[in-house]
């Protein structure tokens, strides 16, 4: 009869789903103990640093160039460190909904300016040009903070999958009335077609020897997303990378144009 069928219809879905459900689990454990396991390694690696120097530093009887080479790689792998924690406790406030944004007008080109300035360094070591191409006055409204974060992974992976003597492009544009784009372009080692469609799933790394949580990306874009924006990525493995975040422009200064 048609009320039995339905039944056994229904129970057919919901054993589909509930397998289906079972495997998700299985699937998403296997993630997170890959990525227990990943983030240890990333955590113990500078903490064996610090402990080796400062044991070595304790013992004493180091010239003065000695130790400030020792504090030095100290505080740079306390840096790492803090890095790695506060991206782990980002990551979870956005799991739980918890990321609370501070929203101001914020101006393009002053906060990709600042970007640039706080990565300078890291591309100067591989002689690596960054490039900003962006107008005046394109205001948007949003958490300058947060925004920055995103900005400085995007170009911080750009620096770290480029080649030495290489260029990085940062550029900013209005799409339409309502529209603008930042666009982080590079020269880099690129992303297969298989593979682009998950570097911006959490945890995953093309190759997990370049150290790293595999967060940055999926980070990124749920801030963008928080915005009300988008985060897309197009690559070519061995051509290069460029990463687009559309963001709506502010109100105010439509009604001002
Ligand atoms: P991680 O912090 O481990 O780099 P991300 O989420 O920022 O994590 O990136 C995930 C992965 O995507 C990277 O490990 C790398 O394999 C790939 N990737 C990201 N950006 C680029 C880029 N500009 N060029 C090449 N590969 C990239």
């Amino acid at each position: 009869t048609r009320i039995k069928g339905d039944y056994r219809y229904e129970i057919g879905e919901l054993a589909s789903t509930l397998n289906y459900m079972a495997e998700e689990i299985v699937r998403s454990n296997q993630i997170k103990d890959d990525f227990i396991s990943s983030i240890s390694h990333e955590l113990r690696t500078p903490l064996t640093s610090i402990k080796g120097w400062s044991e070595t530093l304790i013992s004493g009887g180091y010239d003065p160039e000695e130790t400030k080479l020792g504090m030095g790689i100290i505080s740079k792998e306390s840096d790492r460190l803090i890095g790695l924690v506060e991206e782990i406790l980002d990551f979870s406030k956005l799991q739980q909904n918890e990321m609370k944004l501070s929203i101001a007008q914020v101006d393009i080109k002053v906060l990709l300016q600042e970007t640039l300035l706080n990565i300078w360094a890291k591309a100067e070591k591989k002689r690596i040009h960054l490039l900003l191409e962006c107008e005046d006055t394109i205001f948007i409204r949003g958490d300058a903070n947060r925004l920055k974060q995103v900005f400085l992974n995007l170009v911080d992976n750009a620096v770290k999958f480029s080649p030495e003597d290489s260029s990085i492009v940062l550029s900013a544009e209005r799409l339409t009335n309502t529209e603008m784009a930042v666009i982080v372009r590079d020269s880099g080692i690129g992303i297969s077609e298989a593979h682009l469609s998950r570097v911006r799933d959490r945890f995953f790394q093309v190759d997990a020897l370049n150290g790293g949580t595999g967060l940055g990306l999926a980070i990124s874009q749920q801030i963008v997303e928080l915005h009300n924006g988008k985060l897309e990525m197009d690559s070519e493995l061995g051509k290069g990378t460029q990463v687009t975040v559309i963001l709506p422009l502010d109100d105010v200064q439509e009604e001002k144009a």
